[in-house]
């Protein structure tokens, strides 16, 4: 199996064998949200994955070509260029996702205190005890999926909204799922006000998809699930794909890619990677 980690801006060769940092767990400098009455337990972080990656951006010093001094975006325009090039030396190639990933302003998911860090490439820290990805994970799980146009999309996970934005660039209906209330008010709220009109937030459970729902052509688990449930994957239109972090809650997972076939699933494994769990059953506080 394929491990990317870092490996791509020159990190020594212990840190190599780490995993991918998708949602790590929240060690969380915010003001507690509501700790998870289900598991109720202080989550730690994979820290030197981040830190490395941090330090290694701030080193590297940038000047911007002439054309880029005229462009729009004058919020910080070295980071967001770090932050695309960043993504194609890890080799995400799909143009569309790239444009997507360009196109929509992480700064607006991210906690107000974390907005001058929107452009690094690490998880942040968002309510409710939870994590907005790593941006290298959500392009990646976004080009696995191999998205078009007419596809309707279930995510599981919505937290901050940003992975939905970046889908709803690409497809047709994006529907996500969020245990916490808090979360899917939050990210309904700036999803709409941002003008991603074809996405739906709902309170749910993804281990219990509603029925009326229906099936998807897509589906995106954005939490660790130590398996994917049988009736999950029953979800999938035919030629249907879904992408999801399987694995214990509180280790390294693997990126798994099921694809719908008309003689069955076909079963891929793809990186490693470190998601929040994903745990059954409607957040009872908050
Ligand atoms: N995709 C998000 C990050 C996801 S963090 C983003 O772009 O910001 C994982 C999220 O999954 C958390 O918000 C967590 O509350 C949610 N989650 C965990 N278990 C779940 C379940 N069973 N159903 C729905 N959401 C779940």
């Amino acid at each position: 199996m394929r491990k990317i980690a870092n490996n791509d801006i020159g990190c020594n060769r212990d840190l190599r064998r780490n995993a991918v940092v998708g949602t790590p767990f929240a060690v969380s400098t915010k003001p507690a949200c509501h700790v998870n009455s289900e598991n109720g337990e202080r989550q730690s972080s994979d820290l030197s994955v981040m830190f490395l990656t941090t330090v290694q951006l701030r080193s590297i010093t940038w000047r911007p070509a002439r054309s880029y001094i005229a462009m729009p975006d004058t919020q910080n325009p070295p980071r967001k260029m770090m932050f695309q090039l960043n993504l194609r030396r890890r080799g995400i190639s799909d143009q569309a996702v790239l444009r997507a990933m360009e196109e929509v302003p992480r700064e607006m998911f991210v906690d107000p205190t974390d907005r001058a860090d929107a452009y690094l490439d690490t998880a942040l820290g968002i309510s409710c005890g939870q994590t907005i990805s790593q941006p290298f994970v959500v392009a990646y799980m976004t080009e696995q999926l191999d998205l078009q146009k007419q596809h309707r999309v279930l995510e599981i996970g919505t937290g901050s909204g940003y992975q939905a934005a970046i889908l709803s660039r690409l497809c047709n209906r994006v529907v996500s799922l969020e245990r916490y209330r808090t979360l899917a008010e939050q990210a309904r709220e700036r999803l709409a006000k941002l003008g991603y009109e074809n996405v739906d937030v709902i309170v749910g459970d993804g281990f219990n998809v509603p029925r009326e729902l229906g099936n998807f052509d897509r589906i995106i688990v954005t939490a660790a699930m130590e398996e994917i449930p049988d009736g999950l994957a029953d979800r999938l239109d035919p030629e249907g794909v879904l992408i999801a972090p399987v694995g214990p809650h509180h280790g390294t997972q693997t990126l798994v890619r099921l694809a719908r076939r008309s003689n069955g699933l076909e079963r891929k494994e793809l990186v490693d990677v470190r998601f929040v769990p994903a745990l059954p059953g409607i957040a009872r506080e908050l």
